[in-house]
């Protein structure tokens, strides 16, 4: 008998309930344990209550520490701060692990299987900014300060050595902007060469790489890539970069671990234009509940999700729009299940 896992549920703005319903739909086919508690957050929090992150969806991710979330949007206007930054902060989601892998053959690059691991909240998104006036211009100067500690750096490089050691990745990437930001970026690297001699020498190869020397090579040869770890704004582009040598933001998923919860979502937001219309492409959430099976250690129910999705695209060629096929939602998720 399996045991069941609570877990919180964020349908979210937008697409978000209908990609959400195709999520559903094939982790039931898979009966993963799951045990829903649904909540609202984002535009629909604000309808709600006010709040885009209510104080019950909070409560929930407390008691549960596991969600899986749709987009959600910020309103603007009203002063409101990012419900995912927020959340990031609130759960001390320290780590974005964002996996890239081709699964429609015959694109630009194909057999891309990598891996951005990102910290989450340190670096230059503190948001310590602020002007300087000078002579009667408000803007005469602008100025934002970046943060790292050896700590944070340590905990991020932690995860992701060990999700090298656990995945089987041969090879990760230290990604920074040492020879410039010495202390900033010098730091991170600093203490990533030393956990690496300390616990991890001979598991994995290490190297390093300078960001813009790094988006080159992505370009040139992803294929020399394993996995990359890095500080918060170069790990924001770069995982962007990543997604789209494998056909964009609407193939990718993204994990944000923390020391006190875990969250899964879909890379992309919560598409205005095409909401309601039936058309959108679920895989980027299903990917994320299949990194969710990950985290709860069912990768057997992981990998038949992925089969799944792997065998509707390129065996039955059904795809959504977006794809080039011309399947909506509920196609391509009956499509799905029936391969589950
Ligand atoms: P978006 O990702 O929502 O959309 C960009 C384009 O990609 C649109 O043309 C959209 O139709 C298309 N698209 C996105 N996902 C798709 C899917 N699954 N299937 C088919 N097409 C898809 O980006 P945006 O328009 O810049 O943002 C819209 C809202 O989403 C904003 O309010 C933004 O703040 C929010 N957002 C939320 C998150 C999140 O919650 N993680 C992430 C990004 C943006």
């Amino acid at each position: 008998m399996t045991t069941s896992i609570p877990a919180t549920l964020i349908p979210g703005d937008g697409i978000g309930p209908e990609i959400v319903d195709a999520t559903l739909a094939a982790l039931d086919a898979l009966k993963a344990p799951f045990v829903w508690d649904t909540q609202i957050a984002g535009l629909g929090g604000v309808k709600a209550s006010g709040d885009p992150l209510p104080k019950a969806t909070l409560d929930s991710i407390r008691s549960t520490r596991l969600a899986l979330k749709g987009p959600l949007e910020t309103p603007s206007g009203g002063g409101y701060r990012s419900s995912n930054v927020r959340l990031r902060e609130e759960f001390q989601l320290y780590a974005n692990l964002r996996p890239a892998r081709t699964i429609i053959p015959g694109g630009r690059y194909d057999n891309i299987d990598l891996t951005v691991v990102r910290e989450n909240l340190e670096g230059l998104y503190i948001g310590h900014e602020h002007y300087v006036p000078i002579d009667g211009d408000p803007h005469a100067v602008a100025m934002a300060t970046g943060v790292n500690t050896r700590k944070g750096s340590r905990r991020l490089l932690e995860y992701a050595f060990d999700t090298a050691v656990a995945t089987g990745r041969k090879k990760v990437t230290l990604v920074h902007k040492a020879n410039i930001m010495k202390a900033l970026t010098g730091l991170f690297l600093e203490t990533g060469l030393d956990l690496y001699e300390e616990k991890y020498k001979g598991q994995f190869e290490l190297d390093t790489v300078i960001i813009d020397a790094c988006a080159m090579k992505l370009v040139l040869n992803p294929w020399q890539f394993d996995m990359l770890v890095t500080t918060n704004l170069f790990g924001d582009i770069l995982s962007d970069l990543v997604a789209g040598l494998v056909g964009g933001l609407g193939m990718a998923p993204g994990a944000n671990i923390g020391t006190d919860a875990a969250i899964f979502e879909a890379v992309h937001g919560s598409a205005p234009d095409i909401a309601g219309k039936g058309i959108a492409n679920p895989i980027a959430l299903l990917l994320a509940a299949a990194l969710m099976l990950d985290h709860v250690k069912r990768p057997e129910l992981a990998t038949r999700l992925r089969t799944a999705i792997d065998q509707t695209l390129n065996l039955d060629n059904v795809r959504t729009g977006d794809l080039g096929g011309s399947a909506g939602t509920a196609a391509f998720t009956k499509a799905l299940v029936a391969r589950i």
